[in-house]
């Protein structure tokens, strides 16, 4: 059985816990590299990026996290997603550069901060996102591949062994987000 990761340190990990349990796989809340070591990838949940990007820097596990990522899959929801992004705007942040895409944090707007919206996977077939003050990916690199996307923008992209969602797969009973990232352990 493999073994994945959730970044505990804010946000909804015990949400993404769940779904990589009913999809067959063994859990660790990650808060630590040593906790890190032990896991086949690793789940970076939505909550506040600015947030967890300054949790992340005072556990110091940016460099423990740029090195897990050179041999194992690394998963960003919302937040998440903003963390492994290459550029992020409004406002501009430092983030991790796992995925080459340029993300604008709540690119939806205020005026809109959550909904639950049919996606389109690209394999064919809608199914139901939950949004919550998401970002929009605004570019995408070359070398990235989407997998759904919702009013014409991705909403799920993989990058080799790496992914992002700016929707929250572990507030839905679809397993499919969760259930292709266990493939990658
Ligand atoms: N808007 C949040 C941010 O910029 C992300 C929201 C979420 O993860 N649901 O970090």
């Amino acid at each position: 059985m493999k073994t994945a990761g959730v970044l505990a340190l804010q946000g909804d990990f015990e949400a993404h816990r769940k779904a990589l349990e009913r999809c067959g796989a063994r859990v660790v809340e990650v808060r630590t590299a040593a906790e890190l070591a032990s896991c086949d990838g690793l789940v970076l949940p939505g909550g506040e990026s600015t947030t967890m990007l300054k949790l992340i820097e005072a556990e110091n596990l940016v460099e423990w996290l740029r090195a897990f990522a050179q041999e194992k899959p690394v998963y960003g929801s919302c937040a998440g997603a903003i963390l492994l992004a290459r550029d992020v705007s409004h406002p501009v942040q430092p983030s991790l550069d796992f995925i080459d895409i340029g993300v604008e944090r709540n690119g939806y707007g205020r005026q809109i901060d959550s909904r639950i919206a049919k996606v389109t996977a690209e394999k064919g077939g809608e199914f139901e996102a939950v949004f919550i003050r998401a970002p929009i990916i605004r570019r995408v690199g070359p070398g990235v591949q989407v997998l759904a996307r919702y009013e014409g923008a991705p909403v799920w992209v993989e990058q080799g062994p790496h992914m992002v969602t700016t929707f929250h797969p572990e507030l839905t009973d679809d397993l499919r987000v969760h259930r292709h990232f266990v493939e990658k352990l």
